[in-house]
């Protein structure tokens, strides 16, 4: 069996790494031609580490994600009014089932982990056959005996997929940032909510501090920058929004390279796949299921693809009426699909209730914050990340 891989994201690399160590044949295909935008963090959750360790990669993974020093049971974490009072705390064995990694040592495990020459940057795919088995890519087409489409949010494969809903905004846009150096964020770390704009803070090993702000948008508002407004990259627009907050806010930013502070407006799909198999090629990851990044969950639930596909394509004793790689790439479609589109579902709604704008909707929601119990918002923190790998 040969597979070939369309998008060497963290759903293409880590699909490659688990069939690679199995023994089969892999070859990615990546559009660009070096590695990608891996310019903030990224938050592993007890689910996406249950994947990675099924992927051979979870003592790696845990080690880039280590807690820092200082960060222990004495730094509360939850989510914050503006003025710095809590709403709500999270218990510190919650804190310890996430693991937060800067993107670019992920993607070096994940690269690291691979052959050299498994990865082929440059070759931009256009299209699948109706079989989904041979790949139209730029310097001559390929055949695999399965094609994995992994190629993100705005997927070109899943333009020729049947039911494509296409992407639509979320109404709210996020920017996103590493501090050069560490921050003192012992006084709290977690997420903090104002009207139609929220902050979240989240330490890496090392001390520095990835951080993402967001801010809702007009609706109807369309997505990238208006031509003759002011940019929207850089520190300016998250000061403006946020430099009144409470502190280390402002230390934060001012802490992370300008130039490394990119916005880009919130997608997701905007409806639900009838299948993400098509032939022999089936969608993995955001290809298959963007969602909005409320639950942390959008590279959590590509992890667990990558696992799934390659437990199925890898299990001997999987057959059915078609054959074995038929009878595999139907099954996770059959286990992968429900899964996805419900957390993709939460995720959207979340976002609607963080990003509530009105006085009163977030008054709601901030009285709703303070008066869930610790131990129900453990609860609901750790229900999504209750999964394990199929047994290959
Ligand atoms: C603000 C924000 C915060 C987030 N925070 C988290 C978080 O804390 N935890 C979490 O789990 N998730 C988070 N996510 C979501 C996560 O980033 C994505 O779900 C994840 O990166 C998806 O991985 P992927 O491999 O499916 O796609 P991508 O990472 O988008 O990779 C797709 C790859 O395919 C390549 N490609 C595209 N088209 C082609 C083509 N035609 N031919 C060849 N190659 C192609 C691209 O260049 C790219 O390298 C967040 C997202 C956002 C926007």
């Amino acid at each position: 069996m040969r597979v070939g891989i369309i998008g060497a994201g963290i759903g293409g690399l880590a699909t490659a790494v688990g069939l690679q160590r199995a023994g089969v044949p892999v070859t990615v295909f990546e559009r660009r031609d070096g590695a990608g935008d891996a310019g903030s963090g990224i938050s592993l959750f007890g689910n996406g580490l249950a994947a990675l360790d099924a992927l051979g990669l979870g003592p790696a993974a845990r080690e880039i994600g280590a807690v820092p020093g200082g960060i222990g049971p004495d730094t509360p974490a939850g989510q914050r009014r503006p003025d710095g009072r809590w709403l709500t705390r999270l218990p510190h064995s919650v804190q310890q089932t996430v693991a937060v990694v800067h993107r670019a040592d992920l993607q070096r495990i994940l690269l690291d982990a691979l052959a050299p020459g498994t990865v082929h940057t440059g070759r931009p795919a256009q299209s699948v056959s109706v079989d989904g088995r041979t790949v139209d890519l730029a310097g001559g087409p390929e055949t695999f005996d399965v094609v994995v489409a992994a190629d993100g949010i705005g997927s070109r494969m899943r333009r020729d997929w049947p039911g494509d809903p296409g992407i639509r905004s979320a109404g709210y846009r996020a920017w996103r940032g590493v501090s050069a150096q560490p921050v003192d964020v012992t006084a709290g770390i977690g997420e903090t909510v104002g009207r139609g704009l929220r902050f979240g803070i989240a330490p890496l090993a090392d001390g520095r501090v990835y951080w993402f702000a967001v801010v809702s948008e007009p609706a109807g508002q369309p997505t990238g920058q208006p031509a003759g407004q002011p940019a929207l990259d850089g520190p300016g627009p998250v000061l403006a929004a946020f430099g009144g907050w409470h502190r280390p806010i402002r230390d934060i930013v001012a802490a992370t390279p300008p130039e490394a502070i990119r916005s880009l407006p919130i997608e997701e799909l905007a409806g639900r796949l009838p299948t993400y198999r098509r032939g022999r090629c089936v969608l993995l990851g955001d290809a298959a299921h963007a969602m909005t990044p409320n639950l942390g969950q959008g590279g959590n639930q590509a992890l667990e693809d990558a696992a799934t596909l390659v437990a199925l394509l890898t299990d001997p004793t999987i057959d059915g009426r078609d054959g074995r790689i038929d009878a595999a790439v139907a099954e996770y479609d059959r286990r992968r699909r429900p899964r996805t589109q419900r957390i993709a579902r939460q995720a959207a709604l979340l976002g609607r209730v963080l990003q509530a704008r009105g006085p009163l909707t977030a008054w709601a929601r901030d009285a709703a914050l303070r008066f869930t119990p610790p131990a129900v918002a453990a609860r609901g923190a750790l229900a999504v990340q209750r999964w394990r790998p199929p047994a290959g």
